[in-house]
């Protein structure tokens, strides 16, 4: 007899009280999918042998249970880096999360001019706020920054050159790759110069009849440090203009204040990059920023027209959600106090670390208790990065919790009953010790409430590694 015929039939499981529970929950046919799926995994795992019915119905359950839970919830970022990609990125502040949740909710005005009561265009909600922050003519939104380079650079450079610097032909996260993109948008890259030095003649000699453009891409991730040269921008706007083509410029980040104001490393900002010559920049709305997922291109009106009116635009548009949520976020950027204190990008990023020392400090004592002794804690100094393609030598002072591992509870250990807890606690683990970075952490009731809901028995441990295989999060250079 074939083992693999000991398998509980459907109709017999349906027939348990358990699987009755289970269709007034799920409905009938959701459960015998499933039921169908797990038997059929089954028998092609037997091989031979019999596997028996035990656990299907309780399988069953939870895998129903868990695709009937969100699953895109809140994390609490613990992890030192504050835009992180992995995680989301930035966090929206109040009023522009209240802007998205009106768009959402309502019809709105999105292509429609309410004076002349006719078609309008969905740039124009926020053209005239990007061109007052960064003084360019004109602007538009897509996307991502990706998008936004894609369509620049497919708009005016389709089949010619684009010169750019063998120094800033950089990989953002895997997926970005300056080549890569240029290949995509139809353009040929011509490199100029070395990996560590560029010159003006370098540019100069690149120009031909064939030329498109000269780019610049904002190195974000990476730093070359040394025996450098970089050509100014001033300079390579004024050779561009000689020449009649437009100096494009992929800014990464591009934050619109003036981070060295606030004591944070400088960053280029779009409207230094306007003022120096470009002709038209793209940055991305969820780096420093700190707004939703978008790419914004600002500069010479004739080119941002050029670029409304190539079909990508319309594959590459932003929806009404994203375009309130970036009025309210660019309506704060008009004033640095009030994008210091509303936008959570710029309030974590200059959160002094005696503030954050002293959060750690009251954490410490329930954190403790709640680990009754199975691990060591420690206020410490740490470093925070500041994520998303800003320079990894950029560190800001904070602070956190570190936690060294004992004969009970590995450290892999910790940071799993951390992540497994019902608001997942996500830390990183540095020289050996698993490590709380408090600088993300504005909702402290959210954080102790959970504490006794700690486990780490390894049971319990050893139990979800079987029955629930993890993807492990991608992580790459862009973190
Ligand atoms: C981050 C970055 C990108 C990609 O931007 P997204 O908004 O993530 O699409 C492109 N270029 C540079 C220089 C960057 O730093």
């Amino acid at each position: 007899m074939d083992p693999r015929s000991a398998l509980p039939s459907i109709d017999k499981l349906l027939r348990q009280a358990e699987a009755r529970d289970l269709i007034a929950h799920h409905g009938r046919e959701n459960v015998v999918d499933m039921l169908r799926r797990l038997l059929q995994a089954r028998r092609a795992a037997a091989q031979g042998a019999a596997p028996g019915p035990e656990g299907v119905l309780a399988e069953c359950a939870e895998r129903l249970a868990a695709r009937a839970r969100p699953s895109l919830r809140p994390v609490l970022n613990l992890t030192g880096t504050v835009n992180h990609t992995n995680l989301g990125r930035a966090l929206l502040s109040h009023r522009a999360a209240e802007a998205a949740f009106q768009a959402m909710t309502n019809a709105t005005n999105l292509e429609y001019d309410l004076d002349r009561g006719g078609r309008g265009d969905r740039d124009s909600h926020v053209e005239e706020l990007i061109c007052c922050l960064t003084g360019a003519e004109a602007a538009t939104v897509v996307n991502n920054n990706a998008a936004a380079v894609l369509l620049m650079l497919n708009t005016l450079a389709l089949g010619r050159e684009v010169v750019v610097s063998r120094g800033e032909l950089v990989e953002i996260g895997g997926a970005f790759r300056v080549p890569d993109v240029m290949a995509r948008a139809g353009c040929r890259l011509h490199e100029v110069g070395t990996t560590n030095r560029t010159h003006l003649r370098d540019f100069a000699n690149a120009v031909n009849a064939d030329t498109a453009a000269f780019m610049k891409v904002h190195a974000s991730n990476y730093a070359i440090e040394g025996f450098t040269a970089e050509v100014p921008q001033a300079d390579l706007a004024a050779l561009a203009r000689r020449h009649g083509i437009p100096l494009l410029i992929d800014l990464g980040s591009g934050s619109l204040l003036d981070l060295d104001a606030f004591g944070l490393p400088p960053e280029p900002t779009a409207r230094q990059a306007i003022r120096d010559g470009a002709d038209a920049v793209t940055f991305s709305g969820d780096k420093l920023l700190g707004g939703p997922q978008c790419g914004i291109i600002a500069g010479r009106r004739a080119l941002v027209d050029q670029m409304r009116a190539n079909p990508l635009k319309r594959a590459l548009r932003v929806d009404k959600i994203i375009l309130a949520a970036l009025t309210a976020t660019l309506q704060a950027h008009g004033d640095p106090d009030r994008a210091r204190s509303e936008i959570p990008t710029l309030r974590l990023l200059t959160r002094p670390q005696g503030e954050i020392r002293a959060l750690a400090r009251r954490l410490c004592p329930p954190v403790r208790a709640a680990l009754s002794g199975l691990a060591d804690v420690a206020v410490v100094d740490c470093l925070s990065q500041i994520g998303s393609g800003a320079r990894p030598v950029d560190l800001l002072p904070s602070a956190g919790l570190a936690f060294a591992e004992t004969g009970a509870v590995s450290v892999a250990c910790l940071a799993q009953a951390f992540r497994d807890l019902p608001l997942p606690v996500i830390g990183r683990i540095h020289k050996g010790r698993f490590l709380l970075d408090l600088r993300c952490l504005e909702d402290e009731a959210a954080f102790l409430d959970q504490l006794g809901q700690l486990d780490w028995g390894p049971d319990r441990r050893a139990d979800r590694k079987a029955t629930a295989p993890r993807r492990r999060p991608e992580s790459g250079p862009l973190r």
